[in-house]
């Protein structure tokens, strides 16, 4: 393209829509026009990713340019793996940990925070949210992209995290600023709404993404933005087998159930020999939506004020299953464990990033039986208050 086409390109870029236009400087704007014409390229290409090879294509292709852009901050070459089997010859179960020594670095945050001149935009609830996309150029000086696409007609944008878990770790943030937690104090029909909402979503991002896992966190479950929706996404790398979770609900299986198939109704099966209540829930779609939706309500009507919960949706025998894990809001966090008890722990992966947690790897006291207790300092009586 010649200078004065990329010019007059360039001039056609619209702005975002200010809140008081007239404090917004000529090279702040400039600032705003050159990241929209960056990211509307983006999408564009990564729309054209996802006609042609699917959604995990395109959030591939994102990954890779956000690390080469120097957004994500940890290549994850320092990550080791560990895996603890339970005592006794023939036991099948067991914990993975990850120490992963740059995730401790992602407390400090990798944005700023003061807005520069003129810059917030109208509708945005709050600039200081790292998931509003109209706040996302300005905090992250214009290297953070993001990818748009709808499930259930509904927005999400695909963003990355400076310090990922994994290859491919991505945070699916609604299009609206709405609240994590699905708990609406004094309103069962509306919690029931986000609820379903909630399990819809998650079910149907991913229904598009057979290789990955995907979590909801509820407030006080993990989360770490409670002001805004969002699921956690990542591609589950090869060699890297089932979860704990997994392989203690197939040996309950193995003895119980038969393969689901459609027409089926959906099947429930609190998973045994588990530090923590769990539920799997499998069957056709519109039945396991239904039976995840029912344990989640039920669970809000025990636990009122204290429910939250981790939801996880991966790929099990060729279609979706969900795990449904109760969680009291109020008990986040386990001695034993510097970070949250969140969706990833839930599955019996456990990160440690502290130098203390190193240490208690190092020196041998991490074993099957101190993770089992990790997990089970946050499993909440069934009434809903803690055991
Ligand atoms: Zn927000």
């Amino acid at each position: 393209m010649q200078l004065p086409e990329l010019l007059k390109t360039y001039q056609s870029v619209s702005l975002p829509a200010y809140s008081a236009p007239a404090q917004r400087p000529a090279m702040g704007q400039h600032n705003d026009r050159v990241y929209a014409l960056q990211q509307a390229i983006l999408q564009a290409k990564l729309d054209q990713l996802a006609a042609e090879q699917g959604l995990a294509a395109a959030l591939r292709a994102l990954y890779d340019q956000q690390v080469d852009i120097g957004f994500i901050q940890d290549d994850l070459s320092q990550v080791s793996y560990f895996r603890y089997r339970a005592p006794g010859n023939h036991s099948q179960h067991f914990f993975i940990v990850q120490f992963n020594p740059r995730r401790a670095e992602r407390v400090k945050g990798a944005g700023r925070t003061a807005l520069p001149r003129g810059a917030q935009v109208q509708d945005v609830a709050d600039t200081s949210c790292y998931l509003c996309i109209d706040n996302i150029r300005w905090q992250h000086r214009g290297v953070q992209g993001y990818y748009q696409y709808c499930v259930n007609e509904r927005v999400y944008n695909a963003l990355c995290n400076p310090f990922p878990f994994t290859r491919t770790h991505l945070t699916m943030a609604a299009g609206e600023h709405l609240p994590q937690t699905f708990h609406v104090t004094g309103s069962a029909e509306q919690t029931q709404a986000r609820i379903r909402r909630i399990v819809e979503d998650l079910y149907g991002i991913s229904e598009q993404l057979p290789t990955f896992v995907g979590f909801y966190n509820g407030a006080g479950a993990g989360a770490s933005i409670e002001k805004h929706l969002h699921f956690h996404f990542f591609e589950i790398t090869d060699g890297h087998g089932s979860f704990p979770i997994q392989a203690a609900a197939r040996l309950a299986r193995q003895s119980l159930f038969g393969h689901a198939s459609a027409g089926d109704p959906a099947q429930v099966v609190q998973v045994p020999d588990y530090p923590l209540t769990a539920y799997q829930v499998r069957g056709p779609k519109a039945e396991a939506i239904e039976a995840a939706v029912d344990l989640a309500v039920g669970w809000d009507r025990r636990a009122g004020e204290a429910a939250s919960a981790n939801i996880i949706a991966l790929w099990e025998e060729g279609a979706v299953s969900l795990y449904f894990v109760p969680r009291n809001k109020f008990y986040t966090r386990s001695p034993g464990l510097a970070g949250m008890v969140a969706g990833l722990e839930t599955l019996g992966e456990f990160i440690f990033s502290a130098p203390d947690e190193q240490r208690a790897i190092n020196e041998q006291r991490v074993n099957y039986d101190y993770l089992w207790r990790i997990l089970e300092a946050v499993r909440p009586a069934e009434d809903g208050e803690q055991s």
